[in-house]
């Protein structure tokens, strides 16, 4: 392989925007100028890069499956001729498409790292500028060689991440998972964090199907009869978002019947918690244990974000309702512990 080349992957998002009377937007062949214009880049001791960019560009709050799948194919079909690559996304749903990417390309052994801004690099005091170049350092590295996000100096795993801040330039934490690196004036791997590569396993590219999936937040007061017209097999997957370990309002007496009968007719329900730190554990408090026993798995300490996705991929894969029940409590890609 050439040494040390690196696909700068372009979806959209901030990074790449341009200001216009409607405000930021991404435009086409903007990025590639810009990115031309930072030194650092062009340096001859920088890794060599190229730059692909997606049709069309996206705010990242527009991002479907079709978009997952197609920024993994890129990296699926271009695995042999990098040394790495870098997803340059919008804030919005970066953690999402993480978390996808994480599940879509199994056996990664190279690093494939999401990174974007709050303000576009366009801008003074544009926070894209760090973000990019450290992201590229650490795609040629082959440390972390797993699908990770890095902002605001920190590595984390890509289906551990979180959006925490709407406008602050650290954007992004994993609550329930250590740092993969600290960027300070040298990048500090956390060896012992990082995904170890399993013995001849070889890169898979596992698209998602269209699965009709939900997310329901529980809240006091909240009447589930009202959902209970699409929590049937509508909906292949429900992610509820639970209080605390794991707790539902009303000891579950409306619910647990709408659960058993979603169950029965084909979908998978998991209990995530609403809080970012902690884990779900069913059967800790009288109010979660009948969710267990109505047929609910435990998403443990899984994000929604990673919940979401792996339940994509469960359903896409066309494993059983108990196959995919069962796989949804276990570790596939570092998305829970
Ligand atoms: N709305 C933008 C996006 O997610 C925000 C950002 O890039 O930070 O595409």
């Amino acid at each position: 392989m050439d040494n040390k080349r690196v696909l700068i992957i372009y979806t959209g998002g901030t990074i790449g925007m341009k200001a216009t009377q409607q405000g930021y937007r991404p435009a086409p062949d903007f990025l590639d100028s810009e990115l031309k214009s930072i030194p650092d880049l062009m340096r001859e001791d920088f890794p060599e890069w190229e730059l692909y960019e997606m049709y069309p560009l996206l705010d990242s709050s527009n991002m479907t499956l079709k978009e997952w799948n197609e920024i993994a194919r890129v990296i699926y079909e271009n695995y042999d001729r990098y040394c790495g690559f870098v997803v340059l996304h919008g804030t919005d749903t970066m953690a999402y498409t993480a978390s996808a990417l994480s599940f879509i390309l199994r056996g990664l052994n190279k690093p494939v790292v999401l990174t974007g801004s709050q303000i576009p690099l366009s801008e003074i005091r544009s926070d894209g500028r760090d973000n990019l170049i450290t992201s590229i350092l650490i795609a040629s590295e082959g440390v972390a060689n797993e699908v990770c996000l890095y902002f605001s100096g920190r590595l984390l795993r890509g289906n551990r991440a979180m959006k925490m801040s709407a406008d602050g330039l650290v954007a992004f934490k994993s609550p329930n998972y250590p740092l993969l690196a600290e960027v300070g004036i040298e990048i500090r791997y956390n060896r012992d964090a990082i995904l170890k590569r399993v013995e001849g396993e070889k890169l898979e590219y596992l698209p998602f199907h269209e699965v009709p999936i939900g997310v329901l937040k529980v809240f006091p007061g909240i009447q589930f009869g009202l959902f209970e017209e699409i929590m049937t097999e509508k909906l292949s997957g429900i992610v509820l978002e639970t209080f605390g370990a794991g707790n539902i309002p009303g000891g579950g007496g409306e619910l647990l019947p709408i659960i058993k009968k979603a169950f029965s007719s084909g979908s998978v329900i998991t209990v995530c918690s609403q809080c970012p730190m902690g884990t779900v554990t069913l059967g800790a408090y009288e109010t979660s244990s009948s969710l267990k026993g109505a047929g609910a798995v435990s998403g443990k300490d899984m994000t929604t974000e990673a919940a979401v996705a792996k339940l994509y991929h469960l359903f896409s894969l066309e494993l059983s309702k108990e196959e995919i029940k069962k796989m949804m409590e276990k570790n596939i890609a570092g998305e829970l512990t």
